[in-house]
C-alpha cells in the first residue's frame, strides 16, 4: 500500500500539466485527458458572485465567476477586501481534486467602474470622439492598460470589454458603450485588446489568445455581433441586415480582435434575421472558430441561453442544446446552474451532444487559464492595490476627458468666439443638473448597474469643482441648480455655465424613443441663456434633442459621459487646452430622422459625423 501510494503520489508530480515547462497544447491534452465529465461541464458554467462560496467551487468543480451588474461586494470594499474574497473562491477551486483554478470576470467598461475609488474614464462614446489624426487610438490603449493594473489590483483577471457594437441608432440604450457608429473607428479601437492583454508577440498565431502576465487581464470582445443594428436601437432585438452588411459593418472590430489575440467573444442576446445569435452555429461555429480561426473561448450573455426561447426558461433542455451546439463554450448564469449541470450531463450521455462539443469548449477555456498564468499564479496578493484610483490613473482619464470634448458651436460667428472663457470675471453662473453630480457624469455600469447619481458613489471631482478649480480666486461662482430667469436677469453674472443631460442608465433601461434632455434641464437652458451669455455642457451617451435650444445657446459642448475626473472639462473650458474631439456619431435634428448614419442617401443632420470645432489653447488666461 506504501508502495502504491508513494508511486501515485511522484507520478502526480509529473502530472505533466502541472509542468510549466511543457507546451501549453501538451498540458492542455494531459489535463483533459484526466478530466471526468463532470469536471469538464463544470468549467463550462460561470456563476455569480452571490452564489459563490468555496464549498460551491469545490462541489460543482466551477470554471468561472463573475461580479455582474449589481453584484458588487459593499461598495466601500477596499481592493484589499476584493484581493480576501476572489482568492477564498479560488483556493475552493485549487481545492477539487485536479485543482483548476477558476477565472473571474467583471464588466470594467470604463475603468474598473464596480469598485469604489477606482478611476472611471470616458465611456466609449467618448473615447470614439477622441481620434485625432488617422484614428490614433494610442489613448485608447493606455486606458486599457490603466483599468488592467485596476482590475488586477481586486484580484480579478477578467473584463467583459471591450464592446465593440457599432451602435447605428442612437435610440439604443447601450449606445455609449459602442465608439462610434462607423465601424472603421470601432475597429480601429479595439486595439485596446492589446493594452488589456498585452502585446501580443510577433511571432504568434492567429487567433490564438494571449494575455502578457498578471498586470494584464484577460478581454471579451462583445457583443457578437450585431448588437447595435437592430431595429429602433431596441435592446436585444432583431438586426435585419443581410450578411454583407452584417460583415462589413459589424464585424471588422472581430477580426482585428482576434488579430490581436482577444481571449474571449460574447455573444449578443439580439437576433440576426429573426435567428437569435445564441443558437447561431453558422455564425460562432462556422464562422468565428472555423473561417477566423478564433481559439479563444466565446461565453454566452448572461442569462443568454435561456432567452434562445421567448419567453425565457420555456423548455430548457433545448436552450442548452441549441447554445452549446452553435458553439457557445463557458455560459454565463445558466439560469439555475445545476439544472444546468444536469441536463448538459444527461445530453452528452445520450449522445445528444458530442463528447468532442464538450472537449472543444473545455480545451479552450483551459488555453486561456494555461495562457495568463493562472495554474502557475492562481491567487492574487496586495502588489497591485495601490493602481486603484491613483494618481496616474486619474492624470489620464483627465487627458482623456479634455480629448473627448467636441465643440459644436462657439458664438455666432467664427471671428467672435465664446470660448475659451476668461478665468478672470467678477461673478459667474453654473447651473443644471448635471454640474456638481458624479454620477450623472459617470452614467450606467458605475458602482451599480444602472449608475447611480449624487456625489458620494465614488471619489472624483465634479464640473462645478473643477470651475472653482480653475478661475481666478477673486471670481465669484455661484451654482444654483435650476435658477428662475428673474434671478439671473437680476444678478449681474460675466456669464453662465449649464450643464444638463441624461440621467444614468444601462441596457434596457436606457431605451428611448424620444431622446429629450429629461426636465428640469430644457428649462435651465431656456432660462439662464435669456438672461445672460450661456454655455451649454451636455452630459449623455449620446446625441439628444438639442436642435430647438441651439439658437438661445451661444456656446455648445457635448461632453458624452466624462467618469470622475471632471477637471478635464474645465481645463478645455478655459483654454489651458484646445478643442480637439470630433463626433464620433451624427447629431440628429429630429427623432424622426432616426436610423440616420453618415453615407446616407438623405443625409440632413444638425451635425454631421465628424464635425467638431478647435480652439487653441489661451497661454495668456
Ligand atoms: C450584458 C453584458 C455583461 C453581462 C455581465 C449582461 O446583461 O449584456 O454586456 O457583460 O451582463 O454583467
Amino acid at each position: 500500500v506504501i508502495f502504491w501510494a508513494a508511486m501515485a503520489e511522484s507520478s502526480e508530480k509529473h502530472y505533466k500539466y502541472k509542468d510549466p515547462k511543457q507546451p501549453i497544447n501538451i498540458r492542455i491534452k494531459d489535463l483533459i485527458s484526466r478530466m471526468t465529465l463532470e469536471e469538464k461541464i463544470g468549467q463550462m458554467v460561470q456563476i455569480d458572485r452571490t452564489v459563490a462560496s468555496f464549498e460551491v467551487m469545490k462541489k460543482y468543480k466551477i470554471g468561472s465567476i463573475l461580479s455582474g451588474g449589481g453584484s458588487v461586494p459593499a461598495k466601500e470594499a477596499s481592493p484589499e477586501a476584493w484581493v480576501d474574497m476572489v482568492n477564498d473562491f479560488q483556493r475552493g477551486s485549487l481545492s477539487t481534486r485536479l485543482g483548476i483554478p477558476m477565472i473571474y470576470g467583471i464588466d470594467a467598461v470604463h475603468g474598473n467602474n464596480n469598485v469604489y475609488k477606482a478611476t472611471i474614464f470616458p465611456h466609449n462614446v467618448g473615447l470614439g470622439a477622441t481620434r485625432q489624426v488617422d484614428m490614433d487610438p494610442q489613448l485608447v490603449k493606455r486606458i486599457g492598460a490603466a483599468t488592467a493594473l485596476e482590475v488586477r489590483a481586486t484580484g480579478i483577471q477578467y473584463v467583459f470589454a471591450p464592446c465593440i457594437a457599432v451602435c447605428r441608432d442612437p435610440r439604443w440604450g447601450r449606445c455609449y458603450e459602442s465608439y462610434s457608429e462607423d465601424p472603421k473607428i470601432v475597429r480601429a479601437m479595439t486595439e485596446i485588446v492589446s493594452a488589456l492583454q498585452g502585446e501580443l508577440p510577433a511571432n504568434s498565431r492567429k487567433g490564438v489568445p494571449y494575455v502578457a502576465g498578471n498586470k494584464n487581464v484577460a478581454a471579451c470582445a462583445k457583443h457578437f455581433v450585431g448588437d447595435g443594428g437592430t431595429t429602433k436601437g431596441i435592446n436585444e432585438n432583431n438586426t435585419v441586415i443581410n450578411r454583407h452588411g452584417l460583415l462589413s459593418i459589424h464585424m471588422g472590430g472581430y477580426y482585428n480582435a482576434i488579430i490581436k489575440g482577444v481571449s474571449t467573444i460574447m455573444v449578443s442576446y439580439s437576433s440576426w434575421n429573426g435567428e437569435k445569435m445564441h443558437a447561431n452555429r453558422q455564425l460562432i461555429t462556422g464562422f468565428l472558430k472555423n473561417t477566423l480561426r478564433f481559439r479563444g473561448f466565446v461565453i454566452s450573455d448572461w442569462q443568454g441561453i435561456d432567452r434562445i426561447t421567448s419567453p425565457p426558461h420555456l423548455n430548457y433542455s433545448y436552450s442548452i442544446q441549441a447554445g452549446v451546439s452553435a458553439g457557445i463554450d463557458m455560459i454565463m448564469i445558466p439560469y439555475n446552474y445545476t439544472e444546468f449541470i444536469d441536463g448538459l450531463t444527461y445530453q452528452v450521455k445520450n449522445k445528444i451532444i458530442p463528447i468532442s462539443r464538450i472537449d472543444d469548449a473545455v480545451r479552450r477555456i483551459l488555453r486561456v487559464k494555461f495562457i495568463m498564468g493562472l495554474f502557475e499564479k492562481p491567487l492574487a496578493d496586495y502588489s497591485l492595490v495601490h493602481e486603484l484610483g491613483s494618481q496616474e490613473h486619474r492624470e489620464l482619464a483627465r487627458e482623456a476627458v479634455r480629448k473627448s470634448l467636441v465643440l459644436l458651436k462657439n458664438g455666432e460667428h467664427a471671428d467672435n468666439p465664446v470660448l475659451p472663457l476668461p478665468k478672470k470675471a467678477p461673478k459667474i453662473l453654473v447651473a443644471g443638473t448635471h454640474a456638481d453630480n458624479l454620477g450623472n457624469q459617470c452614467g450606467g455600469w458605475t458602482i451599480e448597474w444602472q449608475g447611480l447619481t449624487g456625489n458620494n458613489l465614488t471619489s472624483g471631482t465634479t464640473i462645478l469643482t473643477a470651475i472653482k478649480n480653475t478661475v481666478d480666486p477673486k471670481t465669484e461662482v455661484v451654482y444654483l441648480e435650476n435658477p428662475d430667469a428673474n434671478f439671473v436677469k437680476s444678478n449681474e453674472f460675466s456669464y453662465a455655465i449649464v450643464v444638463v443631460g441624461e440621467p444614468p442608465y444601462a441596457e434596457t433601461f436606457g431605451d428611448s424613443l424620444n431622446l429629450t434632455i429629461p426636465e428640469p434641464g430644457p428649462s435651465t437652458i431656456t432660462n439662464v441663456c435669456g438672461a445672460v451669455k450661456c454655455i451649454v455642457i451636455v452630459i449623455s451617451g449620446r446625441p439628444v434633442v438639442i436642435q430647438p435650444y441651439v439658437a438661445q445657446i451661444d456656446a455648445l459642448v457635448a461632453a458624452w459621459l466624462p467618469g470622475t475626473e471632471g477637471q478635464g472639462v474645465a481645463d478645455v473650458l478655459f483654454g489651458d487646452y484646445g478643442f480637439t474631439g470630433k463626433l464620433p456619431r451624427t447629431w440628429f435634428k429630429t427623432v424622426d430622422q432616426l436610423p440616420m448614419n453618415f453615407g446616407d442617401l438623405h443625409y440632413d443632420p444638425l451635425f454631421p459625423f465628424g464635425f467638431g470645432l478647435t480652439t487653441e489653447p489661451t497661454k495668456a488666461n
